[in-house]
């Protein structure tokens, strides 16, 4: 980047976060600090399998009425978010609530919608891609079980239209008051679970440290990310139970939650997010796997602005390297295994591009570090399909 560029940016506030072993034990007395008596807890099927569910609501029931929702399987959907919506301004007759969003990006992203659409009658279909501004919100408070989306401190949430397409609404709204990262409740997470949500991080850090957007300051946050995730991934997905490494990833997720609030994403997120819409593979498993077919492409146009993400991952390797320290670290966690699930049937390379071309994606593909051309786009379409 030129040293004459002008430019402006803004350090954006994250939430309170209250950080550390045994975190999730101060939830009342946070909740009471946003001051409403009654809760609505935002979760999903997996959470409430491993218990963590049940123990949530006896610890908020003490002070506070509790209401659950529930979010069925799969990634967000419109559908989803107006049923807890409706939820919520059932409860809301009675008392000012807190949302509080408990598990992975899905509970979380439908918390944070939720928050922002149960205060007026609009339906979430009304905010997609900023067509409507939100107006207001309830407070909100999010715990994150997955080290992954960071969605506990952004401004983004990614959710399937009505036509099922993955799209995306974007607010300050959106910003919650408050994060809890606890590091006891990812141990229970599937290894393939920590595998791609830990590299949805990774890729989160690199894609706003290098972004058409990016700054020094969110750099700062998204090189630190980049450090942690290298180190201590691995052995979050080969040893659970170890507290340190899973609070060493759960602040790594949210330092790239940080940086792509600030920066946005890139070519992975443009390819992922078109994944999901034309192959329904889960935002992390897309993500990790278009970073893996297009990084070299990227580095090749950018190396200079890759190189401090190659020195964060193994110093004194060069962006050159990158690519295959990418390579080994999504050995170190076999993620070959973890994506087994989501091998068949590829989509056509045409129904892909179409989709990487499509409205919601062009904002992803314009921040990409070298912005892809017609014919590179078609090229690296043909490119991920041979990966899958
Ligand atoms: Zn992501």
């Amino acid at each position: 980047m030129s040293a004459a560029t002008l430019r402006s940016y803004q350090v954006t506030p994250s939430p309170l976060l209250q950080v550390g072993p045994e975190s999730l034990s101060t939830l009342s007395d946070q909740v009471a600090r946003l001051g409403t008596p009654c809760v609505l807890l935002v979760s999903d099927q997996g959470m409430a399998a491993a218990g963590w569910v049940a123990n949530v609501q006896a610890s908020l029931a003490r002070q506070n009425t509790v209401a659950l929702f529930l979010a069925p399987p799969g990634e967000p959907t419109v559908a989803t978010v107006n049923a807890a919506a409706e939820a919520a301004r059932a409860l809301l007759q009675k008392q000012r609530c807190t949302v509080v969003g408990l598990g992975g990006g899905t509970a979380l992203d439908i918390a944070k919608l939720v928050a922002a659409v149960a205060v007026a009658e609009r339906p979430m279909d009304d905010y997609m891609m900023c067509a409507a501004p939100f107006s207001g919100r309830l407070p909100a408070l999010m715990i994150p079980s997955t080290s992954g989306t960071g969605a506990e401190v952004t401004r983004t949430c990614v959710l399937t239209d009505s036509h099922g397409r993955k799209s995306w609404a974007w607010g300050d709204e959106l910003r919650p008051d408050l994060a809890l990262l606890d590091p006891a409740l990812p141990v229970t997470l599937p290894p393939t679970l920590t595998a791609t949500t830990g590299l949805d991080a990774l890729v989160h850090a690199i894609e706003a440290a290098t972004s058409q957007r990016t700054n020094a300051i969110a750099q700062s946050y998204a090189l630190q990310a980049v450090r942690l995730i290298g180190e201590a991934l691995p052995t979050a997905v080969a040893a659970p139970d170890n507290l340190q490494t899973r609070l060493q990833m759960q602040e790594a997720a949210c330092l790239a939650g940080l940086a792509i609030d600030q920066c946005g994403t890139g070519l992975a997120h443009n390819i992922g997010h078109a994944l999901g819409t034309v192959a329904h593979l889960p935002h992390a498993v897309a993500v990790a796997l278009a970073m893996q077919a297009t990084l070299a492409w990227s580095i090749a146009g950018a190396p200079i602005r890759y190189q401090p993400i190659a020195d964060a991952l193994h110093p004194g390797s060069s962006s050159t390297d990158l690519p295959e320290l990418y390579a080994a670290l999504l050995a170190a966690v076999d993620f070959a295994h973890a994506r087994l699930p989501y091998s068949s049937p590829a989509p056509s390379a045409e129904a892909l591009l179409d989709s990487m071309r499509s409205a919601e994606n062009q904002p992803m593909l314009a921040n990409n570090a070298r912005v892809a051309t017609p014919s590179d786009l078609a090229m690296l379409a043909h490119q991920v399909v041979a990966l899958l």
